[in-house]
């Protein structure tokens, strides 16, 4: 996919618009399982919310792999994208337990994540197997936001209540078939992530049917030169060896199973917009796009640092850019970018658009949402149409009869 690929589609689909390199998704996926090859039964459940569009389903189903789903909604969009139920987990937190018994009569594997549904699903159903989601408060990354394995986070039962977990599997009779845990986004150091490892397996011992041990994700994948990634052909030596040993010691085959989102599709996507004007303030130049944080949120919500691409003007002289959008609100891509020479209808990439960009798109200030394109087999595939103005209306009960535009 190259540059002219772009461009081609910037002019065919419009602007703003997503671009996602399926070849991209493709090698990431490899790269897992290469990683982990010497693990017997290995399990990838993609993270549906990283990005969830159909095609993008379909195109992972085809290389074997699962889905991780956090709502009900996710979990039809994996069935209609033709994932069996048996192919699909199901982890959401705080939800209804009549959510997680609709999800549950859909056949697919429920994750339970606090003490009172535990006990109120053991009760009702002790049949249905289900898995636990652990809080090991291990404290994986630097952002608290993004860290889900802390102390104060919202996210799992704590393992301190382990002996009241057990109690309520005791005294329902249910069927506890897995173990799990989500540290968080941001796995920097590998030690830290084989400490919280062998929390589970701890952990794993006091239930004797497990079927999976699910390590959850937090994979990181490097925005901008010099970002640390994480060392996935480290992580699958170290807890391959672990794993293996710990299943000898179990008793019993089990599978590994990881929830990557951002690891599989950050890099594959692109976001493409179009500059519409060039301002000079008294201390910086502003490039405004086509686009603000209703379309990419993660610089204003997280701080993310996404590289800016002018693919228009590749060889031009750099010069010095805050990359803004077009909403009625401060919208920074980017401050003091070195970028080369913009030009107003340039067309800019944003890289590592791939994964929490499209999913976290709204429609503030009454704007569409973007088209989204899928690069396979050399070819670019129209995967989603831009809104129109039907779409914002769609759903408005209007009081008073509307005026014919
Ligand atoms: C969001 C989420 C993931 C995916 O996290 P990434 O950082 O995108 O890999 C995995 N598991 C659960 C339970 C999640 O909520």
């Amino acid at each position: 996919m190259t540059n002219k690929d772009l461009l081609n589609i910037a002019t065919q689909h419009g602007s703003p618009v997503y671009v996602y390199n399926s070849e991209v998704i493709t090698n990431q996926y490899k790269r897992l399982t290469d990683a982990f090859k010497n693990i017997e039964q290995l399990r990838l459940n993609y993270a549906v919310k990283a990005l969830n569009n159909i095609s993008v389903l379909q195109h992972l189903r085809s290389l074997g792999s699962g889905l991780d789903t956090v709502s009900i909604q996710e979990v039809k969009l994996g069935l209609l994208a033709g994932y069996t139920p048996e192919k699909i987990i199901y982890t959401p937190n705080g939800v209804s337990l009549q959510e997680i018994e609709h999800a549950a009569a859909m056949g697919v594997q429920i994750n339970i994540d606090n003490l009172s549904i535990l006990e109120q699903f053991g009760t009702k159903h002790p049949s249905v197997p289900v898995c636990i989601r652990i809080n090991p408060h291990v404290m994986a990354g630097g952002n608290a936001n993004i860290s889900v394995g802390h102390i104060d986070s919202k996210f799992g039962i704590s393992i301190h209540q382990l002996p009241h977990i057990l109690r309520i599997v005791q005294n329902t009779g249910m069927n506890i078939n897995g173990i799990h845990m989500h540290t968080g986004s941001d796995i920097l150091d590998i030690d830290v992530f084989i400490y919280a490892t062998e929390i589970l397996f701890e952990t794993a011992q006091k239930f004797k049917n497990l079927e999976f041990i699910d390590f959850g994700s937090g994979f990181k994948v490097p925005y901008k030169d010099g970002d640390i990634e994480t060392d996935i052909e480290e992580l699958g030596k170290k807890l391959t060896i672990r794993f293996n040993d710990f299943q000898k010691q179990y008793g019993k085959p089990l599978t590994l199973a990881f929830e990557p989102g951002k690891f599989l599709v950050s890099a594959a996507g692109k976001f493409l917009v179009n500059v519409n004007v060039i301002k000079q303030t008294t201390s910086t130049v502003f490039a405004q796009v086509d686009s603000g944080f209703n379309h990419f949120i993660r610089p204003m919500l997280y701080g993310s640092q996404h590289e800016i691409e002018n693919i228009s003007n590749p060889k031009g002289k750099q010069r010095f850019y805050s990359v803004v959008g077009y909403i009625c609100e401060t919208d920074t891509f980017a401050t003091n970018r070195r970028i080369n020479e913009i030009s107003e209808g340039d067309v800019l990439a944003f890289k590592n658009a791939g994964a929490y960009c499209f999913t976290m798109a709204s429609n503030y200030n009454s704007r569409y949402r973007p088209a989204e394109v899928m690069w396979k087999d050399g070819k670019a595939h129209l995967i989603r149409k831009r809104e129109t103005f039907d779409d914002l209306i769609v759903n408005q009960i209007p009081l008073e009869s509307l005026v014919e535009a």
